[in-house]
């Protein structure tokens, strides 16, 4: 077992300084617990605080939306908020506000205001909103359209505009809004483009609409890198279900040792403390904390005081522990690099390794750049269910007792049996001790289903699960499930052309309303008066009652399915 320091990772600031952020941002990240910028913010930062025009594919989750937050939030320094200086078009409501989150979280130190804009919610407030003065508008293409309309959103001052998510965009029809948008900004302007895939339409308009702009890929991936003999699965749970479902997991798997990494300090502090509370015996190890408190914890992990490090990869740097069973990554990380080096920490000597992965349904991509660079599968397993998890619970006793049977000095214990022997049978007596022994053992009785959303990981654009090389079903039941989960479902609108409906507003509408991208929606048929959309069958249902909860264009209209 060695540790090696030649990243000393108090020093850990000068990563995102070195990018020539203001303070005011820098210290903004530094208590948000990020230690070091993602590839793509190491290689668009520079270029977009030079002003320059960048043509980016990223996918969610490589930490693209500071990639271009920062230098946006770089523009804003010393101006009061009147006339926004940064457009950012996103495709849905969801990411409207994580995107504009994400803006007042980095801005908060220099006070930058930022307006999230989108279908769906009353306009008078995002009026109010942008008649007080912004520094950032984020909003969904039909919206802005429609502030552009009623000139509540002047753009005069427009120093960058963003397209987010571009692909995402056009899947959802608003290639004319977004032409309109960037025609509707004459004047020099730097223009930034995130995708996470490129296909033609995407360079259609960088070519009309950029200048000379720099392309950044972090998706590389053709070195053949090795992630040793690890076994290699990936739970997909919503970011609320993450600790439960990990907890889960590790009760499963029953790790010797396992490190854990998360993205940021916060993050680390946070599940360290959640992981104790479920009683594993856990560590933090971040770069918030000095030498004498790091060399603590790794001599606790050493001596098996400690059997689970939550980290962060710079805190994790040089990390060699040889007891090591289980790698988690409480994030996919940021690069598909990152995840073959932190990988690389079990397997080692031709020892089994495991690799274990959480990732939020949006994250599937980065999965998919993981296994082209690896050229190995992940698995997509199901969370383990209450039942799944007694079941593993009793067979690990079952193993236990076995072990005990084979020990030479059960005879020391007749003592006790034979003072037993009046009260109870022998069965009975030894099934009262294995219960003891089983709820001593830590078993909890742990009663709270995590939801199964697995499924949402097989819509590929592709047409497959992830990436496998091995070209083996990942599940079992996936052809099971196949055809019905091809079908399409139709759902009936009333409203149609008379009320200005356009194919975009009713993607729109339910891609804010669900959980379906943009791909999934359609065939859609729009008639003077109504309008009808195909849907996954799947989910015809929960569109209906998403849409009768919401406003299309100011409307609440009459939805139901559509059978003829
Ligand atoms: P994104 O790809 O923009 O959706 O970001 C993915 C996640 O990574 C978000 O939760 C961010 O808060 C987080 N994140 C972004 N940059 C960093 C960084 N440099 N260090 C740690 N976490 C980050």
């Amino acid at each position: 077992m060695s540790e090696h320091h030649d990243d000393d990772p108090t020093a850990q600031g000068s990563g995102f300084a070195a990018l020539g952020l203001r303070p005011e941002l820098l210290k903004a990240l530094d208590e948000l617990g990020y230690e070091e910028p993602t590839p793509i913010q190491r290689e668009t930062i520079p270029y977009l605080m030079d002003g320059k025009d960048l043509l980016g594919q990223a996918a969610t989750g490589t930490g693209k939306t500071a990639a271009f937050a920062l230098p946006a939030l770089h523009l804003i320094d010393g101006r009061a908020a009147s006339k926004p200086v940064a457009l950012v078009l996103v495709p849905t409501r969801e990411l409207a506000m994580q995107v504009s989150e994400a803006f007042f979280r980095y801005g908060k130190d220099l006070g930058a205001k930022c307006v999230p804009v989108y279908g769906g919610q009353p306009i008078y407030r995002q009026l109010q909103a942008l008649d007080r003065g912004v520094h950032i508008v984020v909003g969904t293409p039909g919206r802005i359209i429609d502030h552009m309309g009623r000139g509540s959103l002047n753009l005069d001052g427009i120093r960058m505009v963003v397209l987010d998510e571009a692909d995402e965009m056009l899947d959802m029809g608003f290639a004319d809004d977004i032409e309109s948008i960037l025609e509707g900004i004459p004047h020099a302007h730097q223009t930034v483009l995130f995708s996470a895939t490129m296909p033609p339409r995407i360079n259609s308009i960088a070519k009309r609409y950029q200048s000379d702009p720099v392309r950044i890929n972090v998706v590389r991936g053709d070195t053949k890198a090795s992630a040793g003999k690890v076994r290699q699965s990936a739970y997909v749970v919503q970011r609320n279900h993450k600790p439960a479902a990990l907890g889960r997991i590790l009760d499963i798997e029953s790790p010797g040792g396992a490190l854990v990494f998360c993205r940021t300090r916060t993050e680390v502090d946070q599940l360290t403390e959640t992981m104790n509370a479920r009683g594993y015996r856990a560590e933090a190890l971040h770069g918030g904390m000095d030498q004498a408190q790091r060399d603590r914890v790794m001599g606790r992990l050493r001596d098996g005081t400690a059997e689970l490090l939550v980290a962060t990869d710079v805190a994790a740097r040089g990390l060699d522990v040889d007891t090591l069973t289980h790698v988690v990554n409480y994030d996919v990380p940021s690069a598909p690099e990152s995840y073959v080096h932190r990988i690389g920490r079990v397997g080692r000597a031709g020892r089994q390794g495991v690799a274990i992965t959480l990732a939020e349904p949006r994250e599937q991509r980065l999965l998919q750049n993981i296994e082209r660079l690896t050229k190995q599968a992940i698995t997509i397993e199901k969370v383990p269910s209450v039942a799944d998890l007694r079941a593993a619970q009793l067979e690990q006793t079952v193993a236990a007792i076995r072990e005990s049977l084979a020990a030479e000095d059960l005879d020391d214990f007749y003592p006790v049996l034979n003072s037993l022997s009046g009260d109870a049978n022998p069965q009975r007596i030894a099934l009262a001790a294995i219960r003891l022994f089983h709820e001593l053992a830590g078993n909890i009785a742990d009663e709270t289903e995590i939801p199964d959303i697995s499924h949402r990981m097989e819509r590929r654009p592709d047409g497959g699960g992830a990436a496998r090389p091995g070209g083996k079903p990942q599940r079992s039941d996936d052809r099971r499930h196949s055809s019905e989960k091809n079908a399409t479902g139709f759902v009936y609108i009333a409203l149609g052309r008379n009320a200005g409906i356009r194919p975009g507003d009713l993607v729109g509408a339910i891609a804010n309303e669900t959980h379906l991208v943009g791909r999934e929606i359609g065939p859609i048929k729009i008639t003077e008066k109504f309008a009808i959309v195909g849907v996954p069958e799947h989910s015809v249902e929960k569109v209906i009652s998403a849409l009768k909860a919401t406003t299309i264009k100011g409307k609440k209209p009459n939805v139901r399915r559509y059978t003829d």
